[in-house]
C-alpha cells in the first residue's frame, strides 16, 4: 500500500520539530494531526512559518491537535493496519515531495532510527526523484492550500499518479 505524506516542521539546522502531518493512503484513507507538543514559542518567532504555515492550521480547539505520543501511535496504526510477520502488498511504501526532512520528522515521532516500528520503511521515496527518473516534468498545479500538510499530501499523491500515467503514455 502506497502512502503519500507531508509534514510541516520547524527546523533550525540542528533540531527538527513536527508541526503537522498529513497522510493519504492509496485507498483514499486520510490522516491529519497537529503536534500540541511542538515548541510553539520558538515557532511564533519564526516569521516564515508564521506567514506560510500557521495560518493554515485548524483552531487549537480542533481535535486534530494531539500530543506527539498520540500522533505516533495513530500514525503507526494508520500505516500498518494489516501488517504481519511477512511482507505483503499491504506493507507501506512511503512517498513524499523533497522527502528527506519529512522522513526524519516521521521517523522521530518514534524516537531514534532504531525505534522505528517494524514494518515502517527506513526510507521515503521522493516524487522529485521520479521526475528525474521518468523525465516527466509537467506536473499538475496544486488544487488545495500549499503548506497545509494534508493538502500537500493529497498533491503528492496527484503528482505521483500523474507522472505514472504520463510515463505509461510516453
Ligand atoms: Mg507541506
Amino acid at each position: 500500500m502506497r502512502y503519500f505524506y507531508d509534514t510541516e516542521f520547524h527546523e533550525d539546522g540542528t533540531t527538527i520539530d513536527l508541526i503537522s502531518i498529513g497522510i493519504v493512503a492509496e485507498d483514499g484513507r486520510e490522516y491529519y494531526a497537529v503536534n500540541k507538543d511542538a515548541d510553539w514559542d520558538r515557532i511564533a518567532d519564526h516569521q516564515w512559518l508564521m506567514w506560510n504555515v500557521i495560518p493554515h492550521l485548524p483552531l487549537m480547539t480542533d481535535p486534530a491537535w494531539k500530543p506527539k505520543a498520540q500522533i505516533a501511535r495513530e500514525v503507526k496504526e494508520f500505516l500498518l493496519p494489516a501488517h504481519g510477520p511477512r511482507p505483503t502488498p499491504d506493507d507501506p511504501e512511503l512517498w513524499a515531495w523533497f522527502c528527506s526532512y519529512d522522513h526524519v520528522v516521521l521517523a522521530q515521532l518514534f524516537g531514534t532510527m532504531m525505534d522505528l516500528p517494524q514494518g515502517i520503511p527506513m526510507y521515503t521515496n521522493d516524487v522529485r526523484s521520479l521526475v528525474d527518473w521518468t523525465g516527466v516534468e509537467r506536473l499538475p498545479k496544486q488544487a488545495g492550500t500549499e503548506h497545509d500538510a494534508l493538502a500537500d499530501a493529497q498533491h503528492v499523491k496527484t503528482m505521483y499518479e500523474d507522472i505514472i500515467r504520463a510515463q505509461a503514455d510516453q
